[in-house]
């Protein structure tokens, strides 16, 4: 296998798709004004504002870590929580930078079923302690689409976000793969997010297409009230802002967004299908967004990775997950499938 074939341990191994290359090739010419007063930032948060059918508040970030965590950080105070799923990207694999960015609001991981949390697991944990020697709950994570491939429905959410009410708490939606939610569901933006009451979107760019990339979305603007200047102070004010923000038009003026999600989204299903009939393979999760997560037997493990196929194993014992990107190919997908059949000795 050559060193740069296409593998399936996660959607960041994927390239640049077409239409935010030619974006920021559109963009190198010439001379623009710096820290994000330029064109394309302008026209990318006009993007959004009419994608999400709303006038939001909209920044950019380098990756989805600082985005999470400084969006959290924006929503509470260094003495409050934050309720998250036990399996959430910000509690397992942001290497503490949400509590970090808060200046030290912990995350309370609640309980999950197939990787949603849902209104009882919130109150749960949210009610477990009122006293004043407990972080105070002031705000309730959820990742779309989930890291375990699921994805929320818009009703979910909504109960989720009347709950938040009850309880005096924001809403924050980690969407490192909010796209393949939106091509699963077939709905639109605005209906996943704000008009089911979340308060703040990070919507991924990185996973969906382009090269370095997420937006903060504030749907209630107040909430972003200086939040430039987290940005700044976090070293996540780009100079040339204009190679963050070009590729969002990129993608986001002719829905490539959402025709890769789909595509991505495709090959899960697909992979899925392939290995069904595999006697002991088995699905962990219901493959709902771009990931196929199953069940192996350890051997076929070790001789899937003896072929040259690289996927992640973090899940548990024979548990493997593969992700499919933008540009995955069939062809591709199907070998892969016809190796685990074979390893798995069908
Ligand atoms: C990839 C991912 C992120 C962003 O990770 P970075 O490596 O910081 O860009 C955030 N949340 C989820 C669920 C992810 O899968």
């Amino acid at each position: 296998m050559p060193d740069n074939a296409q593998q399936f341990a996660s959607d960041n191994y994927s390239g640049i798709c077409p239409e935010a290359w030619a974006a920021m090739a559109e963009a190198n010419l010439g001379h623009q004004r710096a820290y994000g007063d330029d064109e394309w930032t302008a026209r990318a948060a006009d993007h959004f504002r009419r994608l999400f059918e709303t006038d939001c508040e909209v920044f950019f970030a380098f990756n989805g870590t600082a985005a999470n965590s400084l969006a959290l950080a924006s929503l509470c105070q260094s003495y409050h929580s934050v309720i998250c799923s036990e399996t959430a990207h910000v509690e397992t694999d942001e290497c503490g930078a949400p509590e970090f960015f808060s200046n030290g609001s912990k995350l309370l991981p609640a309980r999950t079923d197939n990787g949603k949390l849902t209104p009882q697991a919130i109150r749960d944990v949210a009610l477990k302690r009122q006293d004043i020697h407990y972080p105070k709950p002031r705000v309730v994570t959820l990742t779309q689409a989930t890291e375990v491939g699921t994805v929320y429905r818009p009703e979910e959410v909504r109960a989720i976000s009347q709950t938040c009410e009850e309880l005096g708490l924001h809403l924050h939606m980690d969407g490192a793969r909010f796209s393949n939610a939106c091509a699963f569901l077939g709905c639109s933006p605005a209906e996943l997010t704000w008009k089911a009451g979340v308060d703040v979107l990070c919507f991924g760019g990185t996973k969906n297409g382009m090269a370095v990339g997420e937006a903060i979305i504030f749907f209630d603007k107040g909430l972003a009230e200086d939040f430039d200047y987290r940005c700044k102070q976090a070293g996540q004010l780009a100079s040339k802002m204009r190679y963050l923000s070009a590729p969002w038009v990129g993608i986001l003026q002719d829905d490539a967004w959402l025709k890769y999600a789909n595509h991505a989204n495709h090959c899960a299903q697909l992979l899925a299908t392939l290995v069904s009939d595999v006697p002991g393979v088995s699905l962990m999760f219901p493959v709902e967004a771009n990931g196929v997560f199953l069940q192996l037997s350890e051997p076929a493990i070790a001789a899937l990775t003896a072929r040259g196929w690289r996927f992640y194993t973090f899940i548990g014992a024979g548990g493997a997950r593969f992700m499919c990107s933008w540009d995955t190919d069939e062809a591709r997908v199907r070998q892969l499938a016809a190796d685990i059949r074979e390893v798995m000795g069908a």
